[in-house]
């Protein structure tokens, strides 16, 4: 057994990777070696086969999908991912990246070839105005780097654990997108292992073909080793507003104004379930920072809302905290269990003048059943012009919402294949409306309607994967481009 240090648990000892035997296509350890086998590159790191990191690498958090690699990389430097990527080239294998594995349909897995684990990657260096972090690094570990210099990132995901590359890979949606756009939308600058073996750096101005592939761009052109992210001062503290109302027009309406006039520097919301004793509520979230002496002016900032003034609940907390607000419960629900169970998750951008008929008609019958105990619904807004991506695919008006069933499987009743196939039929009504998936959830999707997802984007998206991926071996498992040659 040794000690890993950055899973921070015990691994048994496997034997070590030497090499691959394309003639057997299968990956040889010391303690077999094979003539027709080909040595690995010296690397910093290592190759492993061991069951455990191949078994953690065929699942994910949506424990739907499993594929098993034949090995994992854990890369010492951005320099063995480059080694790999040729190795793997050479030889034919599908290489995809691993950040936290909070994907829920196995888009960061392959068959047979080799996961990079991103952990080990996470060195974060703070300057002036930006901050410069290896891929693997969490969110978490980002916050409290950069808040020691008093400075933020200007968007998080409502959860922290998640990595850098992998965020940056889907787009990074959170309250503050409303004023600063996706966490995509805030880099200034990526270093890229693209599919061909190339290190290669690239920014709106260097390379800009390879930077608008990689933001948002699901792995299909390159691995992301290290990203420049853009820094803003850092508050001290929030005032952090729950407002109750009693309809999602309500909501919406006032979500809609607040998001219009950017009078808080956050804001979400979410709809909850009815109980026994109380029917759907629907809540908005909203934020306001301030420097912990000088609180924020209440009568303004909930000026004109129509909220039911009896239910606000209003306090005060460290930005820090507030940005860590999940931790608390995502530890009740590992202690209970709930965490480790199937998430089906779906997730979509609706145009803001079909959301409320939309969202009311897809909650209508909804029972507690398939959403899930710890299941959430989230619907909030932001204008479309501070998205400037071209593979963050939203609805052609003003305003869009994200609208998202987190459902978890928790009941016997209703089956994760069932909430998948549910996931399947609300995404065509989606659609039919103007939506467009965001693509992090379990929502069974072809290539060719991936093509459609990205409609005007396609070709310049379909040219760099070319160009960067000739040999099309990068991320298989998000089923973007056909796989034909597999
Ligand atoms: C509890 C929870 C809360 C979430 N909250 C939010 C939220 O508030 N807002 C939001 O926008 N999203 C949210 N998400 C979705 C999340 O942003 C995505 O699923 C994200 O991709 C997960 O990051 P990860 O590090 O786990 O990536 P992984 O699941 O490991 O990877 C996701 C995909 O990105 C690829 N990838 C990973 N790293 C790299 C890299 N360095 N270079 C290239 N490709 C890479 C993988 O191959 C895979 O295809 C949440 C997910 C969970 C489970």
């Amino acid at each position: 057994m040794t000690w890993h240090p950055w899973r921070r648990t015990f691994l048994t000892a496997g034997a070590a990777v030497v090499g691959f035997d394309p003639s057997t296509r299968t990956w040889v350890t010391d303690a077999a070696p094979s003539q027709g086998m080909v040595d690995l590159p010296p690397l910093k790191g290592r190759v492993v086969t061991d069951p455990a990191s191949r078994g953690e690498a065929a699942d994910d958090f949506g424990h739907l999908v499993h594929r098993t690699p034949g090995a994992v990389l854990e890369p010492g430097a951005d320099s063995d991912i480059m080694l790999m990527m040729r190795y793997c080239r050479t030889h034919d294998l599908q290489v995809a990246a691993r950040g936290q594995g909070h994907a829920t349909f196995g888009q960061g897995q392959v068959t047979g070839g080799l996961i990079i684990d991103m952990t080990p990657l996470d060195a974060i260096e703070v300057r002036e105005d930006t901050a410069v972090v290896e891929a693997g690094a969490l969110w978490s570990s980002v916050a409290r780097a950069t808040l020691a210099h008093g400075l933020t990132p200007p968007v998080f995901t409502d959860y922290l654990e998640l990595s850098v590359g992998g965020t940056l890979s889907v787009g990074g949606f959170g309250g503050q997108t409303h004023h600063h756009g996706s966490q995509a939308d805030n880099v200034v600058e990526l270093e890229i292992v693209t599919g061909d073996a190339s290190l290669r750096r690239c920014s709106p101005q260097l390379r800009p073909d390879l930077f608008r592939a990689a933001l948002a761009g699901r792995g299909q052109c390159g691995i992301i080793t290290k990203a420049t992210v853009r820094l803003v001062p850092a508050p001290e503290t929030v005032r952090h507003y729950l407002l109750s109302y009693p309809s999602v027009a309500a909501l919406t309406a006032d979500q809609r104004r607040v998001v219009g006039d950017g009078r808080f520097a956050y804001v979400e919301g979410e709809l909850g379930l009815p109980t026994d004793s109380a029917d759907w509520s629907h809540r908005l979230e909203a934020v306001a920072f301030f420097d912990g002496t000088t609180p924020p002016d209440d009568a303004r900032l909930l000026d004109g809302l129509g909220d039911q003034p009896g239910n606000r609940q209003i306090h005060d907390m460290s930005y820090f905290d507030f940005l860590n607000r999940l931790a608390k419960g995502v530890a009740h629900l590992k202690s209970t269990g709930e965490w480790y169970r199937p998430h089906p998750w779906w997730n979509m951008f609706l145009p803001a003048s079909r959301t409320d008929a939309f969202v009311e008609a897809a909650i209508k019958d909804l029972t507690e059943t398939e959403v899930g105990a710890s299941g959430v619904i989230l619907l909030y807004p932001f204008p479309r012009a501070r998205l400037r991506l071209p593979l963050l695919r939203v609805p052609d008006e003003e305003t869009v919402f994200l609208f998202t069933l987190l459902r978890t499987a928790s009941y016997g009743a209703e089956s994760p294949q069932d909430m998948v196939e549910a996931n399947r039929s609300l995404y065509l009504r989606a659609q039919a409306v103007g939506g467009y998936q965001y693509p992090v959830g379990a929502i069974p999707t072809t290539p060719e309607e991936w093509r459609t997802h990205y409609g005007p984007a396609w070709a310049a998206f379909e040219a760099a994967r070319e160009r960067y991926d000739p040999d099309r071996i990068l991320t298989p498992g998000q089923g973007v481009f056909p796989p034909e040659r597999y």
